[in-house]
Formats: C-alpha cells, structure tokens, sequence
C-alpha cells in the first residue's frame, strides 16, 4: 500500500519525517492485510470455470491480488468464486463448503448462472442463483464473464473490504456464527430455513383437498 493511502486524514507528520512514519488505524490496516492476502478455494462448477482457471494463469494472474494458491481446503480458504451452473444436485456441498471455510469468508457469484440460474432459470434442475442459499458480495455479469471481467469483480470485492469496520464485523460478535442450514435434495429440492412454510401449505392443501364437492378457483 502507497504511504499516503495508509496515513489517515486530521495528522500532521512533519517533513523530515514524511515516509518513515505513518499514523493510521487498525481498520485500515486490518482491512488491507486481508484484502491483500484472500485465499480462494479450487473448486469450479461449469465453463465459466475455465475462465477463472485462465485467470489465475499466467497471463491474467490471481498473485497480483495476493491468491497465489487455490486451496483444496475449505477451512484453508477465506474465498468462493462460485463460477458456473448451480444444480439442485451440487447447492447441499456448496453450503457444506462455505460452512467450513474460514471467518471472514467472502463469495463471489461469477456469471450468469451463479448469479440468477443463467439460460437454465427454468430448468427443472437448476437454483436460480446461489444467493438463495449462501451470501453474495460480488456479482459478476456475463455468460461466460472474461478474465477481465472476474479480476474487475475481485476489485470491488478489494474495494468492500476497504470499507468494512472490526466495529460491526459480524465474525467479532459475541455469539459464534450460525452455519447455514444444508438444503435437502429429495423428489425436489428442500430448504431447511423454509420447513414451517412447507408445513402450512401442505396443510392448506390437505383441507382443500378434504372438501370434495366444492369448486376451485
Ligand atoms: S454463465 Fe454461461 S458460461 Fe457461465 S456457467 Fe452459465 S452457461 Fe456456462
């Protein structure tokens, strides 16, 4: 980080020694190690994964950003680019996952897909976005997203961690975070965070039934 990002506004630093010392505060200084230092995870789920391999390729190159190493880990990993389709089949071990990785965790949705089901919105066997069950920081467009694209989206994600606070951070609270609930894959897929719903509109279903004779609507 450039000196003068790092000092904070209000302080006055005389010349002589300008660029040996810096006042700044633990936020910034917090937030920048750990926007400089994410680890993603490898996994990768359709074609928009063979862009993010590119980019973490040589040419593109994940390093600049301080992600040299996909981990094969999630408790290794702070990082989830979700990059490609997601089916009913895969979203139980993408909750798994994200429940294991490492507090601050970060996700970016990658393409259309990840983002609100893509071109197979309708499919009977896609979600239609993983942001139904898991928490999005980034989105990022396109079907497939460039390299370009994804290092765009890594940039805002830099830029929201910039402007978080240890003051409200959700992984200092006093109470230890809740994993998310992981969703059922039966005849159709479950969301466990929706059973009472579920509940009562089975229940409207079964007195509806119940009543033969009268006419629906
Ligand atoms: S957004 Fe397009 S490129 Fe990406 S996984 Fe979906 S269909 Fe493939």
């Amino acid at each position: 980080m450039k000196n003068e990002e790092l000092i904070s506004s209000g302080y006055d630093i005389s010349p002589e020694i300008q660029g040996a010392v810096s006042i700044t505060s633990i936020d910034r200084i917090y937030n920048w190690s750990r926007r400089s230092s994410l680890w993603p995870m490898m996994f990768g789920l359709a074609c928009c994964a063979i862009e993010m391999i590119c980019t973490a390729a040589s040419r593109f190159d994940f390093s600049r950003f301080g992600m040299e190493v996909m981990r094969a880990s999630p408790r290794q990993a702070d990082f989830m680019i979700v990059s490609g389709t997601v089916t009913k089949k895969m979203i139980p071990q993408i909750v798994r996952l994200y429940n294991q990785m490492a507090e601050p965790r970060y996700v970016v949705a990658m393409g259309a897909c990840a983002s609100g089901g893509g071109p197979f919105k309708e499919g009977y066997n896609v979600v239609s976005g993983v942001d139904k069950f898991i928490p999005v920081d980034v989105y990022i467009p396109g079907c497939p997203p460039t390299p370009q694209s994804l290092m765009n989206g890594l940039i805002a994600l830099q830029k929201k961690i910039d402007h978080q606070t240890l003051k409200n951070a959700s992984w200092y609270t006093k109470e230890p975070g809740q994993p998310i609930p992981v969703p059922v894959l039966g005849p159709d897929l479950m969301d466990p965070r929706r059973y009472e719903e579920i509940k009562e509109r089975s229940r409207q279903q079964l007195s509806e039934v119940s009543q033969p004779g009268d006419i629906k609507a």
